[in-house]
């Protein structure tokens, strides 16, 4: 399958570990010009090590001066961003009663509106270009509540409806918006939740939830960038206005 993707730019927020960093690296593979940007130095400069030629920029996706920064360096950079993936960290997981409005506000800010003001800063380009792709990484979540997660549940549902509208609005200008909903993905962040910083704890806990999954066991990070790959690439012209899980199965209801 031919997925033409070579020599397009493409911008992956959050994207110095786990299922960012998997699918800049795919993009990086496939012949793309990548940018990412993340929190820590550090953790872009090993990303960069492992994508030579990658635009590794230091951005807080919850402040709204440092998007538009990366995103104007990144235009400045590459000329053009031809697919931008929202993605970030999740939010944090807690009960409705113990969540303040500072933490609703920081949620909003991580999920719902660093991917607002990355695609504003993006899609001027994309639609004097006729062409683009927007692809927002959220969670199986959206399909069923995932018990604890408030805040996540919550917000990354206004992001399913910020995409839906949009994809009406810019599929005219050839520009296709979708969502990729993963499941239990196994990455370094996850592994250490799971198990305190105990792998054999972190083993336990995964046979556990994975008992609940009809595949049996976590996704590596490089199946849920394998969707955000195919969703950039020419071969996905005509899909958009969607949100596509990633989850094993885990999802019990017609996601
Ligand atoms: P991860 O924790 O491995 O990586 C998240 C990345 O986001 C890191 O590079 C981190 O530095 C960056 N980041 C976090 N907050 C940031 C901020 N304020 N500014 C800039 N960068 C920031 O996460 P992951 O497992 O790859 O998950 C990616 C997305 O998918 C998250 O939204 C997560 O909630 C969601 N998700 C993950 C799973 C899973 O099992 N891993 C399941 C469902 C949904």
């Amino acid at each position: 399958m031919k997925l033409g993707l070579q020599g397009k730019a493409v911008f992956v927020t959050a994207g110095s570990q786990g299922i960012g960093l998997a699918a800049a690296r795919a993009f990086h593979a496939e012949g793309a010009q990548v940018a990412i940007c993340a929190r820590s130095e550090s953790s872009l400069a090993e990303a960069e090590a492992l994508m030579p030629g990658c635009l590794a920029l230091r951005a807080d996706l919850t402040v709204a001066d440092e998007v538009e920064r990366a995103c104007a360096a990144v235009l400045d950079r590459l000329v053009r961003v031809d697919v931008l993936v929202n993605n970030a960290g999740g939010p944090r997981a807690g009960a409705f009663d113990e969540l303040t409005d500072g933490d609703w506000d920081q949620a909003v800010n991580l999920t719902l509106m660093s991917a607002i003001r990355a695609t504003r800063a993006v899609l001027p380009g994309m639609r004097a270009n006729r062409w683009g792709r927007i692809i927002n990484i959220s969670s199986y979540g959206t399909k069923q509540p995932v018990p604890g997660l408030t805040l996540s549940n919550s917000v990354r549902m206004a992001v399913l409806g910020w995409a839906k509208t949009l994809s009406t609005q810019v599929a005219a200008d050839n520009i296709l918006v979708n969502t990729v909903c993963p499941g239990w993905t196994r990455t370094a962040r996850l592994e250490k939740v799971l198990g305190h910083g105990d792998p054999e704890q972190a083993s336990a806990a995964e046979r556990e939830v994975a008992a609940d999954i009809p595949l049996g066991r976590f996704a590596e990070a490089e199946e849920v960038a394998n969707l955000v790959v195919f969703l950039a690439s020419e071969a996905a012209s005509y899909i958009t206005g969607t949100s596509i899980a990633v989850d094993g199965g885990i999802t019990k209801g017609y996601a």
